[in-house]
């Protein structure tokens, strides 16, 4: 039997509602922002995630599903939006109708990941994109949205950890700092990170090594060492944090490294789910966007990845769905009267009411069960002496009340299933 590919996982019925509470609960939260929703298509043209996220981060270098299609175009399943998102802004030229453009998504992503708990090939991330201005207030707006979504989930056990960057000339400086302080402990260093030492420094702090970490650990710090916009920025987000009373950590060891990432990046961890903390990660990239060929544009943004929070929310019993059930069941009590049944549902569904009836022939007794299973609020007879007096039975299964309804009043059926 084909079962799904390693790493990827359907969404069950009997999951869906949790999935729909968590949308529902962002979409909340993106629409009081003013943030409008935007959907891109499941791949792109490979170039654009090679140019969008850095040839030289493990995302590009070894992660992605890419395919050349039969017209010999290289194409990528998105394992990031941002890049997606920057080319739809430029595409339809959206900074032109409005200076700052708000958006969020909802969607799956693709990266060839080695499967774990919390660690998928398909996955799906909501998240946000301010595109147009250099505000701080703005990166806050992320930090403050996705804190929201998190404890509207009823999620208890988080951390949000910031840091700033700098602008690429500070970091510049700043590795140079770092190259003098790690020059005799290179050594020390596990092979990855001595690779690093010469390729791309800041990533060192990205490192899983133990050994690593210990060295890293007392070297000078990025946050101690900013120009002077970047260092007052960082000052109004973490004012603005602490106003509204969203606590944080300063992580000086939270680097991305790549040139376009500017000034603040965030991650907010959750203590219960295992290895992988990160429920989710974001800060400001203001130069990514001329990287895409735009015009300078700043911008900032955030994504969060939907499995993790719902095994966070679930590990911590965060929140409950409301038990799903039916309006009315319909049980005939002969065979011969199912065409009559599906006429009446018929005029209940169109009413929008749920109904669902048996199609398997089934006794009176399984029918019953049937009802009880879905969680039926009334059942609705139809058969017997009653049939014949043009009559059916309808059942209040909370009360147990019983009511004869003639075959040409289903409204009244259709106002007390509404009141
Ligand atoms: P990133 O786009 O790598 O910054 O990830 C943002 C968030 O997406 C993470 O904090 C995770 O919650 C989620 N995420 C990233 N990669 C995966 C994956 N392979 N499986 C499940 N969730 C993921």
């Amino acid at each position: 039997m084909i079962k799904a590919v390693t790493g990827t996982k359907d969404i069950l019925p009997s999951d869906i509602p949790r999935w729909k509470y968590l949308e529902k609960t962002v979409e909340r939260v993106f629409a009081s922002f003013n943030y409008k929703e935007i959907r891109t298509p499941i791949f792109e043209e490979t170039a654009l995630f090679a140019r969008g996220i850095g040839e030289e981060t493990d995302i590009v270098g070894k992660e992605m599903y890419s395919f050349t299609d039969r017209s010999d175009t290289s194409l990528t399943l998105k394992p990031e939006m941002t890049a997606a998102v920057v080319r739809a802004y430029l595409e339809h030229s959206l900074g032109a109708q409005q200076p700052l453009v708000k958006l969020f998504y909802m969607s799956p992503m693709f990266r060839q990941e080695r499967p774990q708990a919390g660690r998928f090939r398909q996955f799906h991330q909501f998240g946000a994109e301010a595109i147009g201005s250099k505000s701080p207030l703005l990166d806050v707006e992320m930090i403050q949205m996705a804190y929201e979504i998190l404890k509207s989930l009823g999620l208890k056990n988080l951390t949000v950890k910031i840091n700033s960057l700098g602008t690429p000339e500070t970091r510049e400086n700043y590795k140079k700092l770092l190259k003098e302080f790690l020059e005799d402990k290179k050594n020390k260093l596990s092979e990855d990170s001595r690779r690093r030492f010469e390729t791309n420094i800041l990533r060192i702090f990205d490192s899983k090594v133990e050994s690593d970490q210990k060295i890293i650990k007392d070297a000078p710090k990025l946050v101690d060492h900013l120009d002077e916009e970047s260092k007052a920025d960082f000052e109004v987000v973490k004012d603005q944090l602490a106003k509204y009373e969203i606590p944080f950590e300063i992580d000086p060891a939270l680097v991305r490294g790549l040139d376009y990432y500017t000034k603040l990046t965030f991650e907010i961890d959750s203590g219960s789910v295992g290895a992988q903390t990160a429920l989710c990660g974001g800060g400001r990239y203001d130069l990514l966007i001329e990287t895409l060929g735009g015009k300078p544009t700043l911008a900032t943004g955030f994504a969060a990845g939907i499995e993790r929070i719902l095994l966070a929310c679930e590990n911590e019993k965060s929140f409950t769905v409301p038990v799903q059930s039916i309006d009315v069941y319909l049980v005939r009590i002969s065979d011969e009267l199912e065409s009559f049944v599906s006429e009446i549902a018929g005029k209940l569904r169109k009413e929008n009411l749920l109904v669902d009836f048996d199609y398997l022939q089934r006794s009176v007794k399984a029918q019953m069960r049937e009802a009880n299973k879905l969680n039926a609020k009334y059942v609705l007879f139809i058969g017997g002496d009653e049939y014949k007096e043009g009559l059916m039975n309808l059942k209040n299964m909370s009360n147990g009340v019983e009511e004869k309804i003639k075959f040409d009043k289903v409204d009244t059926i259709i106002s007390k299933l509404r009141s």
